[in-house]
Parts: structure tokens; C-alpha cells; sequence
């Protein structure tokens, strides 16, 4: 019987437990825990990490686990090196699941650097009113530039006040429009966008406005992949669990 670990905190994720669940195939989802209160899934939850490379085996083993899909966001890749190593480990079969990076349009002033460190250090200059579109994660690392103005954007109010000293921090988990986030930016005056290379479109309206603004992006490059065979599409995994033969690793 075959049961599929879902590794999540995502909308492929979500999404991929749907079209599970519709079909009536035996799947978990797993979130790491890091929003307070995730959306109900038609699929059984866990929640928490598994304790490292050996622990996430161990729950292969001890739930029955027979595929592994990494549905984790594309700079997850702490979880994604794991599940790697503990797929080949119990030989597993595994597939990434992950939607595409966004490109460059016409009208888009991007500047590319490869992770946050050089994003940081890209920062350097005079004070300038920035949006650190990056989520609750890395935001400490931008007191290297205290300098600026940033303007942050979490889903959940933190536990801490972030610790760069001038900052305005909206709380809200989306859905983002083109003209909610242009209006955004407007009000706050922001000069320049940071943000990772996520992909998706939950995340995208900020560049759309950014580039109505004709606003400066500085975008962060995706870590490297882990190697493990990838896919864009839940039709994709669907596929590719039909050949079970094909471990995808
Ligand atoms: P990470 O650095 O790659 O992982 C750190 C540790 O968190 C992992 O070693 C694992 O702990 C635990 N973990 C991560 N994802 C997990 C999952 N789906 N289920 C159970 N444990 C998980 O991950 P991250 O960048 O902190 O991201 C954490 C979660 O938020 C991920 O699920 C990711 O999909 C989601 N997310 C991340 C971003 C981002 O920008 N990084 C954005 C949106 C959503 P153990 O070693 O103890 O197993």
C-alpha cells in the first residue's frame, strides 16, 4: 500500500494533498512549524522537524513511508539536502516538487546576487528605503546595514521586534495584488525590493508593482539543487507514481 510523505509549507504542497486526497491515495502532509496556524488539508498533518537526516529515516520506517516528495520552497534546502540523503538512505524513491523561477520582463530592473550575504553586502551606500520582501527569515542579517529604512511584510506578528533599527512592519499572509502592493510601495516610498527567487505567483504581485514603479529589484538567486530528479507540476508526480520502478534519485 503505498503512502506519500508530502514535505510542505507550500502551495505545491497544498495543492499536491488535494489532488492526493481526490484520488483517495495515502499521503501526509509535514510542515516544519514555522507559522502559527497552517490551513486545514485534506490530509493527515505533522508538524515539527524529524531530527536531522536520521530521524526523518526513522519516520520513513516507522510510518510505512514508500515515496518521498520534496515539496518544500525552493530555499528550504536544509530539508531538501535530508530528504536526499534519507531517500537514498532507505531507498526511497524521491521527486521534487518546486515551481519555476521567475524571469525578467521588459520594464524589469533586476539585479541578481547569488545569496543573502551578497545581498547584504549589495546594500552597502547610503541610507535608502527598502522593502526586504523576504519574509520573517534572514531579516536579522540586514542589521549589517542599519542604514536603511525597511519596510518588512510577515505573515504571523513576531514574537521579537525585528532587530533592524528603522523598520515598518505590515502583518499579512496575502493574497497579494499588482495594485495592493504598488500602493505599498508608494506609500512607504520604497526605493528599492529584496527579494528571493521564489517563483510561484503568491508572491509575484510586489515585482509586477515593482516594475510599474520602475523600482530596482535585487533578486536571490535559488541555492543550488540537490540533484534529485525535479518537476513543476502536480500532473508531473502523478506521473512518476505510477512508475514506482523509477526511483527518481
Ligand atoms: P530548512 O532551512 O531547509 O530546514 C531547516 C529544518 O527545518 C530542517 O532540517 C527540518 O528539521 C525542518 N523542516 C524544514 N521543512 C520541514 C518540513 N516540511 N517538515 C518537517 N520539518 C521541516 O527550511 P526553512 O528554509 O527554515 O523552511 C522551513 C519551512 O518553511 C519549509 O517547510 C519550507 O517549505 C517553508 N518555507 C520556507 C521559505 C523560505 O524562504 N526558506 C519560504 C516559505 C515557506 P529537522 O532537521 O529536525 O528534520
Amino acid at each position: 500500500m503505498a503512502h506519500i510523505l508530502i514535505l510542505g509549507g507550500t502551495t505545491e504542497a497544498s495543492a499536491l494533498a488535494n489532488v492526493l486526497a481526490e484520488r483517495g491515495i495515502p499521503a501526509t502532509l509535514s510542515y516544519a512549524g514555522r507559522v502559527a496556524s497552517p490551513k486545514p488539508q485534506p490530509v493527515p498533518v505533522r508538524i515539527g522537524g524529524f531530527g536531522g537526516i536520521e530521524g526523518l529515516e526513522r519516520y520513513i520506517g516507522a510510518h510505512g513511508i514508500t515515496h518521498l516528495v520534496d515539496a518544500t520552497h525552493p530555499f528550504a534546502a536544509t530539508m531538501s539536502g535530508h530528504a536526499l540523503a534519507a531517500a537514498q538512505a532507505t531507498y526511497t524513491p524521491l521527486l521534487t516538487l518546486t515551481r519555476r523561477p521567475w524571469a525578467p520582463e521588459s520594464g524589469d530592473r533586476w539585479q541578481t546576487v547569488p545569496d543573502i550575504a551578497a545581498a547584504v553586502a549589495r546594500l552597502a551606500g547610503p541610507p535608502r528605503r527598502v522593502m526586504l520582501a523576504l519574509g520573517r527569515m534572514h531579516v536579522e542579517d540586514f542589521a549589517a546595514q542599519p542604514q536603511h529604512r525597511y519596510l518588512l511584510r510577515f505573515v504571523d506578528a513576531p514574537a521579537q521586534r525585528p532587530a533592524l533599527p528603522d523598520h515598518h512592519l505590515v502583518v499579512d499572509r496575502g493574497p497579494f495584488t499588482v495594485d495592493g502592493d504598488t500602493q505599498l510601495l508608494r506609500d512607504h516610498g520604497v526605493e528599492l525590493v529584496v527579494c528571493k527567487n521564489a517563483g510561484g505567483t503568491g508572491a509575484q504581485a510586489k515585482l509586477v508593482a515593482a516594475r510599474r514603479l520602475g523600482l530596482p529589484v535585487l533578486m536571490i538567486d535559488r541555492p543550488p539543487p540537490t540533484g534529485a530528479r525535479l518537476v513543476h507540476g502536480v500532473g508531473e508526480v502523478l506521473e512518476w507514481l505510477r512508475h514506482p520502478a523509477d526511483l527518481g534519485v
